[in-house]
């Protein structure tokens, strides 16, 4: 099982896989085969103070569009913040990141649009 777990600028942590530009631009920091800040996990850094206000929609479609990505190459990948890992005293990915809501898409939309994009990949496969 991995874990993409969300972090914001107001985070401690050093080392994420992926980090998101306010801009939306999305980039790799680290191979998805070296460790992360926390084991099993694909850490994702918003680049926000998403302690004072929600991430740019920008950033929010990027992130939405990461984590399809990776949903398509770890079936069984759950998402989470920083905060719900055990014993983390911290508010990361920050007070106004809508946590519940994007957890509530990763539960449903997010396998709906997988599910959407595997099958257009196996249709191109087999069109005449
Ligand atoms: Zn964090």
């Amino acid at each position: 099982m991995k874990f993409a777990i969300l972090h914001h600028r107001g985070c401690a942590g050093t080392r994420f896989h992926y980090r998101i530009d306010p801009d939306g631009e999305c980039r790799a920091a680290l191979p998805e085969s070296e460790p992360g800040e926390h084991p099993k996990c694909i850490g994702i850094l918003i680049d926000a103070d998403a302690d004072a206000a929600v991430p740019s929609d920008a950033q929010m479609d990027a992130l939405r569009t990461l984590l399809l990505q990776l949903k398509v190459r770890y079936p069984d990948i759950q998402m989470g913040g920083h905060r719900q890992i055990r014993g983390e005293d911290t508010t990361c990915p920050g007070k106004q990141f809508p946590l519940t809501a994007m957890r509530e898409w990763a539960g449903h939309d997010l396998v709906v649009e997988r599910d959407a994009l595997l099958q257009d990949i196996v249709d191109a496969q087999y069109r005449p």
